[in-house]
């Protein structure tokens, strides 16, 4: 064990991560509440008419979600600076990305009106005769038709909830990016992750602090894709700030990191690094969502 003066300090770090992830959590979950809550007005036989309320709705929820997001971005990261660069000069912060309104009002509008109206004409004009009693056929053929209708609705609310939720997430990890960028202490970033974390965002989480200077090898697969802030569908993680290369990193992101430098001397022939971190990851106790 770490003397306890050490040990308190990183319980506050973790606390204030866990803390951090929460807050963005339940900002996303009441946003995708509202638009679960406004597509029960919307008819699936008259899908434009009747989706205007709920297009304005989820896109106003989804900005002032974001907005939120970026607020509790700025509580979190002056909170770890405090903690780690006391007395460090103040910095000019970031400003807020500008709001993405028509970004995030084309995205919803796909996901969950355009897709769903063609997948919907496709239910009501492709129809299969499968007896010869023509009238039994149409009854079956309607109510299969207004299962599948109900299922087309359903996916349709669950692809928009996924993005709005996404859109969330990423307004307060790119906003702690942006800190981090902007601030001459901060040395770099950890991405933190709750236990029972996916296998792609263990994998992020295994490279410790990312620094801002440093360049990276490029066939390490941990650096590889688009974006920094890498949110997925259902992410839960969050970026800690470092403000310095002697900070050690949160102790699951040491424990991940321990397991991919394991990962190499048990990789199956033909398996990439990710396939053998995705099979020796999922197989390990950093898997298990135990809370934390
Ligand atoms: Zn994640």
């Amino acid at each position: 064990m770490t003397a306890p003066v050490v040990a308190a300090g990183t319980a506050t770090l973790a606390a204030l991560d866990a803390a951090y992830r929460a807050t963005q959590a339940r900002t996303a979950i009441a946003v995708a509440r509202i638009l679960f809550d406004r597509w029960g007005q919307v008819q699936s036989d008259s899908l434009a008419a009747t989706s205007a309320v709920f297009l304005r709705d989820a896109v106003a929820a989804i900005l002032l979600g974001q907005e939120r997001a970026v607020g509790t971005a700025d509580a979190y990261v002056a909170q770890v600076r405090r903690l780690q660069a006391p007395g460090a000069a103040p910095y000019t912060l970031p400003t807020r990305k500008p709001p993405t309104a028509e970004q995030v009002r084309t995205s919803i509008e796909f996901q969950a009106i355009s897709k769903t109206a063609r997948e919907l004409y496709r239910v009501e004009n492709v129809r299969t005769t499968e007896t010869d009693d023509p009238e039994a056929d149409r009854e079956s053929a309607d109510r299969s038709a207004e299962g599948r209708k109900r299922q087309l609705m359903e996916e349709a609310i669950s692809r928009a909830a996924s993005s709005a939720v996404r859109y969330i997430t990423t307004a307060g990890q790119e906003h702690v990016l942006a800190h981090i960028a902007a601030d001459p202490v901060a040395t770099g970033y950890a991405r933190t992750t709750k236990p029972g974390c996916c296998y792609f965002c263990a994998m992020l989480a295994s490279r410790g602090f990312v620094y801002k200077e440093d360049s990276f090898d490029e066939s390490d697969a941990r650096f590889q894709g688009p974006g920094e802030a890498k949110v997925h569908d259902s992410c839960g993680c969050g970026m800690r700030p470092s403000y310095s290369r002697s900070d050690p990193p949160p102790e699951r992101n040491a424990d991940l990191e321990q397991l991919w430098i394991d990962m190499k001397d048990l990789k199956m022939p033909g398996e990439s690094d990710v396939q053998a971190w995705r099979r020796i990851y999922g197989a390990s106790d950093l898997a298990q969502p135990f809370s934390a």
